[in-house]
């Protein structure tokens, strides 16, 4: 039975993966800082474990603690994330440099601390929740986008340095997909820029939001992308899936950035 650890387990993406790979009979690992919402998964046999990923001593304590429980993590899923939205001139870089820490710098803490123990047993997966802002990007989401673009980078240097250990490592790009996420990415964004000289650009990005919560998909698309990715023999770099997503990458593929720029401008009137 191969051991999981996901992050970001007590809600949207990483709870439903968590879920599903319980029930696929992986033994899962869900963390989090909230606990009490963890403990809700223990139905489905999934063991809830403390963690806040800006918090060193608690990315090194959770990992201790399941080596020394499970004798091994096979895989690694970075789903916790947050996704604030807001004009660059506007945000506070406090802000931004916290959001670059948990979608950034953790992602890299808690592989660099699987990594010893995957390297010594010849077998790993690493899988990195980015997303279709990876790749393409909205106006007010520049740190969102900075810290993905990150994600998928450090991903690609990443596969290339593990591939000869035995490891894997596999990039998620999701598109507009139920969670708590995207509620709290526009309130930010509407207290921020809301009333500054952004606020008609704010403003439609709110309301694109708004439609894009509304057609979000199901976390489970984005769960059975996770087990597609850790259960192929050769797995893709990346997979690509949930609302929107293929579609936004393909206009990405084939518009210059100045038509993209316009398309996406355009629908923010
Ligand atoms: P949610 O807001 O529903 O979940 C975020 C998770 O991250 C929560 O479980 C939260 O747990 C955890 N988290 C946040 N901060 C910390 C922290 N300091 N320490 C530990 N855990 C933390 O969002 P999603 O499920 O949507 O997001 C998951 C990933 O998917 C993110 O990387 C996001 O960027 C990506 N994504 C989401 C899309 C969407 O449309 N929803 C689209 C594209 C990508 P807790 O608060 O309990 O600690």
């Amino acid at each position: 039975m191969k051991t999981v650890l996901i992050t970001g387990a007590s809600s949207g993406i990483g709870k439903a993966t968590a879920i599903y790979l319980a029930q696929k009979g992986y033994k899962v690992y869900g963390a989090a800082r909230r606990i009490e919402k963890l403990k809700e998964l223990a139905k489905f046999g999934i063991k809830p474990i403390s963690l806040d990923v800006i918090n060193d001593e608690s990315m090194v304590a959770c990992i201790d603690d399941i080596i020394k429980e499970a004798g091994r993590i096979d895989i690694l899923v970075n789903s916790a994330g947050s996704g604030y939205y807001g004009a660059l001139e506007d945000m506070p870089l406090s802000d931004a440099k916290y959001q670059m820490e948990v979608n950034v710098f953790a992602t890299a803490r808690m592989i660099q601390l699987v990594l010893p123990s995957m390297r010594a047993q010849k077998y790993g997966k690493i899988v990195n929740i980015s997303s279709v802002g990876g790749k393409v990007t909205l106006p007010m989401g520049g740190w969102y986008h900075a810290s993905k673009f990150a994600v998928e980078g450090l991903s690609d240097a990443l596969r290339k340095e593990v591939q000869s250990f035995g490891i894997d490592v596999v990039v998620i790009e999701p598109g507009g997909t139920k969670s708590e996420m995207t509620g709290l990415g526009t309130e930010y964004l509407s207290k921020i820029s809301g009333s500054s000289v952004y606020a008609p650009l704010a403003k439609g990005v709110i309301k694109m939001y708004a439609d894009i919560v509304k057609s979000a998909s199901d976390p489970i698309v984005i769960a059975k992308l996770v087990q597609k990715g850790i259960e192929a023999k050769c797995p893709k770099a990346r997979y690509v899936g949930a609302s929107g997503a293929k579609l936004m990458l393909f206009l990405r593929k084939i518009l210059s950035d100045r038509m993209f720029d316009k398309m996406v401008l355009n629908q923010l009137k």
